[in-house]
């Protein structure tokens, strides 16, 4: 069952409402998928293996290469719809959807120089390393990115010669749904690519238990994770997770101040906080610290936050109002506590339009102790933690003080520095002088509890293979 952007017409089944965060109106309505739409959309994409995965590697890039120039035609529209499910700024949004095919433009390419390997081996004979698709695949990704994150799964998987299953998430299902569509009308087979909407416990939890399903390759929270790993565990599937993350930046001494001005604000409130890879604990050395906070809290009053369609919009709304409930509690608590500082934000615009949307202030926090929950746990909005260190060391034990490994960043003029922070600071991803770029050429993945394998790059279609050895007497 391939669910199409144009679904909605005659659509009998039942629905769920779409709404835009910003505004609260209606954006549109998507099926509500059942354990039995899972299957169905198996079957189909067990049917389709066949054709698909003998395909020459080039005519299956061909086809994501066309999908890919009918997405950079159409990102205005694309983006459009993307910022009024899921809020962000309407530059944010064509953003993501070239990024969508800038990806698929990446790996339409790459299965055509996929060898696999020769060795003659007396006695044995000829041995031979084939590389074939594992199968049926499952897809499941979370509201923030939905676009991007989509690509991340639909392109090595597909350009493998895979067939998917995917279920993004209920909040902003719809970007996914015309993605998959622009897919279909570029020639891509019935069955291939299956999209089901619908709730992470019925939809998302059939995918991961269904046994024709031979890897899921998840990305959300690390609680859900943890499900999805014990789920996937009895029909023994490959699993990628790609979690939560609480990335720190560390601004040294050396540091050029308006370049770390500008990467903490645009780290931070990108998409409103809501990223995996935002920077989420700064870490600034002592003596930079009052600068460095005079002009950050500067540039984050200069934000601008409303509707992700209006001109000079800086930060769009949370993704609803449950997750800016979670955020006002946590903001209160720390406050009730006497923790730090709020230096600028620390709660909900007034007036002027706001009280329909789930609009947060950009907030800085500073001089909190090093146990607050800020630091400790994974903040999923607009609030920035600032604590200060004494010096490198003291920066990577406290970079490192954390359960998450995703990403980090040091910002210094010093090379070793830089290269020992690298070193030192556990995370998947470790940025110098820049935070939050994950082009597709680049592994993204996280270490300790941000999960397990690696997207993007050209190992990323590995894992969308597998190998079978043949062995030939002559
Ligand atoms: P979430 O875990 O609540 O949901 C993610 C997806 O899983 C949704 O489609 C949801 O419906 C589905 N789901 C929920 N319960 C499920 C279950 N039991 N079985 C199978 N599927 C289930 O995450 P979220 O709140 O939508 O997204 C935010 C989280 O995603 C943050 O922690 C963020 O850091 C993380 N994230 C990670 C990356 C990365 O690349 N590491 C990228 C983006 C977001």
């Amino acid at each position: 069952m391939l669910i199409r952007g144009e679904w909605t017409d005659g659509c009998n089944e039942e629905t769920f409402e779409v709404r835009n965060p910003a505004t609260a109106a209606l954006v549109d309505r998507a099926p509500l998928g059942s354990a039995e739409d899972v299957g169905n959309a198996v079957d189909a994409a067990d049917e389709a293996l066949n054709g698909w995965s003998v395909l020459p590697p080039r005519d299956r890039g061909r086809i994501l290469f066309l999908a890919a120039r009918t997405v950079r035609n159409r990102s205005a529209e694309l983006a459009a719809l993307l910022t009024a499910e899921q809020g962000k700024p309407f530059q944010e949004a064509v953003d993501e959807i070239r990024g969508f095919a800038q990806v698929l433009e990446y790996y339409h390419a790459l299965p055509a120089s996929l060898h696999g390997g020769y060795l003659t081996l007396p006695p044995y004979g000829h041995a031979l390393v084939a590389h074939r698709p594992l199968g049926v695949c499952g897809a499941i990704i979370p509201w923030n990115m939905p676009a991007i994150l989509m690509a991340w799964k639909v392109g090595p998987a597909l350009a493998a010669g895979n067939t998917l299953v995917l279920k993004p998430a209920c909040a902003a299902p719809l970007t996914c749904l015309a993605l998959a569509g622009i897919l279909q009308d570029s020639g891509l087979p019935a069955g291939v690519l299956n999209v089901v909407t619908g709730s992470g416990e019925t939809v998302g939890r059939a995918i991961t238990r269904h046994p024709a399903i031979r890897k899921v390759s998840f990305t959300g929270e690390v609680e859900t994770g943890r499900q999805v790993a014990m789920d996937a565990a009895p029909t023994m599937k490959r699993v990628t997770l790609e979690l939560g993350g609480s990335d720190p930046m560390i601004v040294c001494d050396d540091a050029d101040i308006a370049d770390a001005v500008e990467g903490a604000v645009r780290g931070r409130f990108y998409n409103c906080g809501q990223t995996c890879t935002a920077v989420k604990r700064l870490y600034v050395f002592e003596s930079v610290a009052e600068e460095f906070i005079r002009r950050l809290t500067a540039r984050i009053a200069s934000l601008q936050v409303g509707n992700g369609m209006e001109e000079g919009v800086d930060m769009g709304p949370l993704i609803n109002g449950a997750a800016r409930e979670r955020l006002i509690r946590l903001v209160d608590a720390v406050r009730k506590r006497g923790e730090g500082r709020i230096v600028t934000g620390g709660g909900v615009p007034g007036g002027g339009g706001y009280e329909r949307g789930s609009f947060y202030l950009p907030t800085l926090v500073t001089d909190l102790p090093s146990d607050s929950v800020l630091f400790s746990e994974e903040v999923f909005g607009p609030v920035l933690p600032v604590a200060t260190v004494s010096d490198l060391d003291d920066a990577i034990e406290q970079a490192n003080s954390t359960r998450y490994g995703l990403g980090a960043s040091i910002w210094t003029k010093n090379i070793e520095t830089a290269m020992r922070a690298a070193d030192e600071i556990r995370a998947g991803i470790v940025w110098v002088n820049q935070h939050l770029r994950i082009p597709p050429e680049v592994p993204l993945g996280g270490v300790k509890e941000s999960g397990i394998g690696r997207e993007n790059g050209y190992r990323a279609l590995e894992r969308y293979l597998e190998e079978r050895a043949i062995l030939i007497k002559p």
